[in-house]
């Protein structure tokens, strides 16, 4: 529960990025979303479910309501999962509203000079930053590989300081990092049917190099020369989730100018949630028609495989595995097929459908970090549906919904691999 009160909200009109009248209309509040809806579903609070917070959004728009603590509560409680557009029969834009919601709030909630501190480190520097990014990966992997994090664990400072839970979602951080990498062009292999640009992400070049260099090979072994290009950056999903606008439009014309001119047949995401913003450049940068050209060469890397004809080389893989949608790719991007399409061609593979594979695993950029308890919640669930499918594996399309799944692994699932769907894909074709 929020401890601020509404005085110390700063008082001002309505910001250049507050939902738009024409956006909110569209919600005719008929509750067909409800169902869809993970915090609904765990909370069972109408103020907590989609056609809840749009109604809160409106009486804030037309000036019914003061942003309060209450609006606060809600709009941070919200995953930003997008679930609630797929089940929309209106075409309401969830995904839009929320994130001009949270640009509002932000620049109006009381903040204190911890927190202003942290995100100012985090958005406006750090994300970016590749020497940033490469020392904080170093620290952390020698505080995990020389036994420091064990002996932490073991002290129990870290229960003590309440930060137990939070601990265990640290990613692993992965040596060699991907920065050395980037510039570079990969030939592909046998003659050459297409030129990608991949972009890289932020974060994960330190945390999921493994999968970046992975994305690599399976896009060479199908005929590709991939271009890493030097001047790109984070694409701006975490800032433009997390109400900082002017923040991810800086970073989205950066990615515009660094790619749209390479002559690529496709620019490249391994990341559901990075994609969905990237395809959406049109929305930060509105009227640019360079972001509208980026737009439109802008692939995830499973919905490209799919649409190529993929090499068929692979050695089989005897394996039960389920896939979890990743949010943003199947509801922000609406690629569900793909992917599903790429593990039943590799040989060997039975794959098992778990249900509610589309209702987000509690993972959400840094909500899990943000709303540890309603993300634990969300992803105890989750994993009941994991353990229903048998599967050996667990499969899914971005590095943060692995995370969350690694973690559900070890709490209520069975230890099982998580891998990205390229992943699979890379041990066929290695063998
Ligand atoms: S968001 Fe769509 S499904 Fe939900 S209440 Fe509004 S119109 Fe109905
Ligand atoms: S984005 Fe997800 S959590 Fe938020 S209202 Fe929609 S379905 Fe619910």
């Amino acid at each position: 529960m929020s401890t601020e009160t509404t005085a110390q909200y700063v008082k001002a009109g309505r910001h250049a990025d507050a939902p738009a009248q024409k956006d909110l209309d569209r919600c005719v509040h008929c509750g067909l979303c409800l169902n869809a809806c993970p915090t609904y579903r765990e909370l069972g609070v109408e103020m907590d479910s989609p056609r809840g917070r749009i109604y809160q959004m409106v009486q804030v728009a037309t000036g019914q309501t003061p942003i309060n603590p209450t609006y606060t509560e809600h709009m941070d409680l919200c995953l930003g999962c997008r679930a609630c557009e797929t089940a929309c029969p209106s075409g309401v834009e969830y995904g839009k509203l929320i994130e001009a919601a949270r640009t509002e709030l932000n620049a109006v909630r009381p903040k204190s000079f911890f927190r202003s501190a942290i995100e100012g480190f985090v958005f406006n520097h750090l994300l970016s930053s590749r020497w940033m990014l490469s020392l904080v990966g170093l620290k952390l992997w020698i505080y995990q590989s020389t036994g420091l994090q064990s002996l932490v664990r073991a002290t129990g400072i870290l229960k003590l300081m309440g930060l137990a839970e939070i601990e265990k979602l640290t990613p692993t951080a992965e040596r060699p990092n991907f920065f050395g990498q980037i510039g570079k062009v990969f030939p592909a292999e046998g003659t050459r049917k297409k030129k990608v640009a991949l972009l890289a992400g932020c974060m994960q070049n330190v945390f999921f190099a493994k999968l970046n260099e992975a994305t690599v090979r399976v896009l060479q072994k199908n005929g590709c020369e991939v271009h890493i290009p030097a001047e790109q950056t984070c694409c701006g999903a975490l800032h433009a989730h997390s109400g900082f606008r002017d923040q991810a439009r800086a970073l989205a014309k950066q990615n515009v100018e660094a790619l749209v001119d390479g002559g690529f047949d496709a620019i490249i995401s391994n990341t559901g949630g990075c994609g969905a913003t990237l395809k959406e450049y049109h929305h930060l940068l509105e009227h640019d028609a360079r972001a509208e050209k980026f737009v439109s060469l802008m692939r995830d890397v499973n919905e490209f495989l799919a649409s190529i004809e993929l090499n068929p080389n692979m050695k089989p893989i005897n394996a039960v595995v389920t896939y979890q949608d990743s949010c943003h790719l199947a509801h922000g991007q609406k690629v569900t097929k793909a992917p599903r399409q790429l593990i039943s061609k590799i040989p060997g593979i039975t794959f098992v459908e778990m249900p509610n594979a589309s209702i987000c695993c509690g993972s959400a950029g840094i909500y899990n970090v943000v709303q540890n308890e309603l993300a634990m919640e969300i992803l105890e669930s989750k994993m009941g549906n994991v353990n229903v499918t048998k599967a050996d594996r667990v499969i899914s399309s971005n590095p943060g919904c692995m995370l969350q799944l690694r973690a559900g692994e070890k709490l209520h699932g069975q230890n099982r691999p998580v891998q990205h769907v390229i992943e699979l894909l890379d041990e066929a074709y290695r063998g």
